[in-house]
């Protein structure tokens, strides 16, 4: 791998320094990221970068590959009475900690209820580790851009996900990037598939402080395990720090 390559995997370039992304260090302890290898245009993306373009007001292809998954979340911003400020500013948002030396971006800086806090969309088929991590990371980050008083309070996470289900047994059928899985239901069943329906799950991760530092913890492993690579990033925020001390 060439440090170019390297460089525009990682992280990104911000005030002319680079800095690793929040998902490359949660990729430690993430199960999936062995998985994704998928190609960008796979179902999850296709969600994601269309709700992001809902929010950003922008015109949106009808897909009804994806509809059910879209009336779901629409659901959701109206039960939780979701708004967001600035859907330009707080939609894929860019965040970054200068002092602990990372970036990410945010899927939306929300107000849910009445509180501030980031978003973060999943498409996967359940929690994992590594979202506590990333979503820590983010909320982190994201204060540390804006003044006290426009700080997120908390931060939580919207998965979304959708299944068709069986009229005689309720077995459950998810069709995602060409794989089909079944589950519940019963084996011997000659299932009849009705329309597909979308969920959301919704739910907030306390424990913000110890999470943070599970993941700048998580920074130094990665740090460790990337120490031949980042040597020669020249603009790596601890090797300009070493060049002044020496
Ligand atoms: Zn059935």
């Amino acid at each position: 791998m060439t440090v170019d390559f390297f460089k525009a995997k990682y992280g990104y370039e911000i005030e002319s320094v680079w800095l690793p992304r929040v998902t490359a260090v949660t990729s430690l302890v993430s199960k999936s990221f062995l998985f994704s290898n998928q190609g960008s245009a796979d179902w999850g993306t296709l969600v994601h970068t269309t709700i992001e373009r809902m929010l950003k007001k922008e015109a949106v292809e009808a897909l009804p590959l994806i509809q059910p998954s879209l009336l779901a979340f629409s659901k959701w911003q109206k039960e939780y009475e979701v708004k967001i400020i600035d859907p330009y500013a707080h939609v894929e948002k860019r965040v970054y900690d200068m002092d602990a030396g990372y970036a990410g971006t945010v899927d939306m800086v929300a107000e849910v209820q009445g509180v501030v806090g980031v978003v973060d969309l999943k498409t996967s088929n359940g929690m994992q580790d590594a979202y506590f991590l990333q979503t820590a990371a983010y909320l982190n980050a994201y204060n540390k851009g804006v003044s006290k008083k426009e700080q997120g309070k908390t931060r939580w996470i919207l998965r979304i996900d959708q299944y068709q289900e069986c009229r005689g047994c309720f077995a459950r059928k998810k069709e995602k990037d060409g794989t089909q899985r079944i589950t519940k239901g019963k084996a011997s069943c000659n299932h009849q598939w009705a329309g597909a329906k979308g969920e959301v799950e919704f739910q907030e991760l306390t424990n913000q402080e110890k999470d943070l530092e599970a993941f700048l913890s998580a920074k130094e492993v990665w740090e460790w395990s990337h120490r031949d690579m980042l040597r020669k990033i020249a603009n790596y925020p601890k090797n300009v720090i070493q060049k002044v001390l020496v």
